[in-house]
């Protein structure tokens, strides 16, 4: 993967996102409904923290950090889109796992799967195991990287790019 395709991801990871509030709150007030207790949010309902990983060098704050009954820490993130019908989205799914690594690193035990919570509150798991380590280390180590050149942006691939007015390798 070349830097200007990960952008996308690099985005996704420090939790950038065009939301709609409408379809937002809706998610929340779905999410909202799940056993176990609420530890975060970033709509007010808490004051949440930054989660700071130093051996990781990384930062980030899922929108919501649920505690289940069994006493496992859950990262729930809350997007306005319609639930894909693959799954969960690459890009989102590694945002997850990188708020899985942050749990983990902050609170030293290993959350058994993050959330991605779509539109109409479809609930749709990540699991946090060695592959998806495996996954968020070389997607860090590759954001790291200095770049190569390989970038090969293509008009087509550009034109509909919601990262186009700021990105400065685009095509077309
Ligand atoms: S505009 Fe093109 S090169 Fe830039 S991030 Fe989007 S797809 Fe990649």
């Amino acid at each position: 993967m070349t830097p200007p395709d990960l952008l996308p991801w690099i985005l996704a990871l420090v939790g950038l996102g065009l939301v709609g509030a409408g379809a937002w709150a809706l998610a929340r007030s779905l999410a909202s409904r799940w056993s176990g207790a609420l530890l975060s949010a970033d709509d007010g309902r808490t004051a949440p923290e930054n989660l700071v990983s130093e051996t990781h060098r990384l930062v980030g704050r899922p929108d919501e950090i649920w505690r289940r009954r069994d006493g496992a820490v859950v990262p729930v993130e809350l997007k306005s889109r319609a639930a894909p019908d693959s799954g969960v989205l690459p890009s989102h799914r590694v945002q997850v796992e990188a708020y899985c690594l942050l749990l983990e690193s902050t609170t030293g035990r290993s959350p058994p799967y993050g959330v991605v919570v779509y539109a109409g509150g479809v609930r749709r798991t990540v699991p946090w195991n060695a592959r998806a380590l495996g996954e968020v280390d070389r997607l860090l180590a590759e954001v790291r990287s200095e770049y190569d050149g390989r970038a090969t942006p293509t008009p087509g691939k550009c034109r509909n790019c919601r990262w186009r007015n700021g990105c400065d390798v685009r095509a077309g």
